[in-house]
């Protein structure tokens, strides 16, 4: 099949969150399964131009209230070509990804600009497979152009995080030149306004989500985001794919970040790394259960459980280590939190070399989430024999299990979260046990091999539509 990947964020060429992990390497699994991949991202300011070909000097955009023209810039991401959407004012001069404010404008271009270009290159693809709400604006174009070049074109919608839907005044309808007949309730118009994320999953032929406990979830008032009816409407074409990692990325036998290596079977190399994240981080280089967590600082993260935990944590012994950025009142707790206590280590940024030291050498991973449709941290951390402490929801439900490869609290309450760490830290020290829950988290296989069939599943069933 000839698949074609949109979306807003692609590892590594910008990354914000789990959805350009998933980009950057499904890709690479569909190829391998004997599949014609491309991807499509816009060119931000942060990706230099200068390893891209230019493939498209100006193409038409029709968008807004006449042409935008684009650039089409192309690179690759191992076999898979990657093509960029250039254009200076939506993108190319933008400091950030996300947050600015004509942001709907922006993606809505890209939506646009991305048929455009595929007109341009004459390459109409089976599958057009649209990420998250930035996105989902091309499947019903796709569907209103009703263009012959596109009558083999089906579309497949993934869902990486409902929580963020795109809504907008109703006027971005006229800017995408979309009909003003789509604004009502049961087609795209939301509570007044324009929902990006509710046309992806109506005007999509299949929908997944990306694990099989948030494809149930979302159909509840309490994980449906005010998208529960819609989901329900839709639910015999949506499914739930658990995401895969890479696991040549992610792999501790070679990454290049970490200064020892180790394997399910051998791992001293595992014990160096913690001396060495002990150092490089100023704490105190004991055996203390070490605690890591790298995450965006957002509420979703469950950040609140931790703050409310992590003196009596800190107090008890235990050393913790955190690297994120977001919201002002976590980044400032945090900081405070390590100001006050030497065996805290506090990172406020992004930085993914160091995001794999904290995998590599932290004892358990914690991830007390009040909703996860998926989560990479808690896969990459079990490939890294670091063992989670989760909250059990979404993605961390269908991934791990008490007493198995971690431990796993059901209430959203600090003291639930509190009596989880402290089983991981019963099992602590008992070495053996430990021991053999760390050789046998190391062992699964959380890699690409099965979900990435799964996906080609929904493609066919998109083809029959
Ligand atoms: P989400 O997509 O909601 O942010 P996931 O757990 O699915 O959460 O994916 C998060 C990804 O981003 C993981 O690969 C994690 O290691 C990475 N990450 C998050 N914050 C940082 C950071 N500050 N520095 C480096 N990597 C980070």
């Amino acid at each position: 099949m000839r698949i074609l990947m949109l979306a807003a964020e692609v590892a590594p060429f910008a990354k914000v969150g789990g959805l350009a992990d998933v980009t950057g390497s499904l890709p690479k699994a569909l190829m391998a399964l004997g599949h014609e991949v491309r991807i499509m991202m816009p060119r931000y300011r942060t990706i230099p131009t200068d390893h891209l070909a230019v493939v498209l000097p100006s193409f038409p955009v029709m968008a807004g209230l006449g042409d935008q023209p684009a650039k089409l810039l192309r690179g690759s991401l191992g076999d898979v070509p990657v093509y960029f959407i250039d254009n200076p004012y939506f993108f190319g001069d933008r400091p950030k990804i996300y947050g600015e404010e004509d942001e709907g404008e922006q993606f809505a271009y890209f939506c646009r600009a991305a048929l455009d270009a595929l007109r341009h290159l004459q390459w109409a693809p089976d599958i057009l497979h649209a990420h998250d709400w930035h996105t989902a604006w091309a499947p019903l174009l796709l569907k209103e152009s009703r263009d012959p070049f596109f009558a083999a074109t089906r579309s497949v919608f993934t869902i990486h995080n409902l929580a963020y839907q795109g809504i907008f005044p109703r006027e971005l309808l006229d800017f995408l030149r979309l009909p003003s007949r789509l604004f009502n309730p049961t087609e795209v118009e939301f509570h007044g306004n324009l929902n990006s994320m509710k046309a992806g999953i109506l005007f999509s032929d299949e929908v997944n989500t990306v694990s099989e406990r948030y494809a149930l979830e979302i159909q509840t008032a309490e994980y449906g985001e005010r998208l529960e009816g819609v989901l329900q409407n839709r639910h015999q074409h949506l499914r739930g794919i658990l995401n895969g990692l890479d696991y040549a990325q992610w792999n501790p036998e070679t990454d290049p970040h970490l200064s020892a290596h180790y394997r399910a079977d051998d791992s001293r190399g595992k014990a160096e790394c913690k001396r060495a994240l002990q150092r490089e981080l100023g704490l105190p280089e004991e055996d203390a259960p070490l605690f890591g967590l790298i995450s965006r600082l957002v509420d979703q993260k469950g950040l609140d459980l931790l703050a409310d935990v992590a003196e009596t944590l800190l107090a008890s012994g235990a050393q913790l280590v955190i690297l994120g950025s977001g919201d002002a009142r976590y980044e400032g707790y945090f900081r405070n939190l390590a100001d006050l206590s030497p065996r805290c280590a506090v990172r406020i940024g992004f930085d993914a070399a160091l995001a794999d030291r904290i995998y590599a050498g932290s004892d358990f991973f914690l991830m007390p989430s009040k909703f996860e449709p998926c989560g990479l941290g808690q896969l990459i951390s079990l490939r890294y024999g670091t063992l989670p402490i989760v909250r059990e929801t979404g993605g961390l439900a269908d991934t791990v299990h008490e007493g198995d490869n971690g431990w796993v609290f059901q209430d959203y309450t600090p003291t639930a979260f509190f009596a989880a760490i402290r089983r991981a830290e019963d099992t602590f020290r008992n070495r053996e046990r430990f021991e053999s829950m760390r050789k046998h988290a190391m062992q699964q296989d959380f890699s690409w091999s099965a979900s990435a069939l799964k996906y080609v599943e929904m493609y066919q069933a998109a083809k029959k539509h």
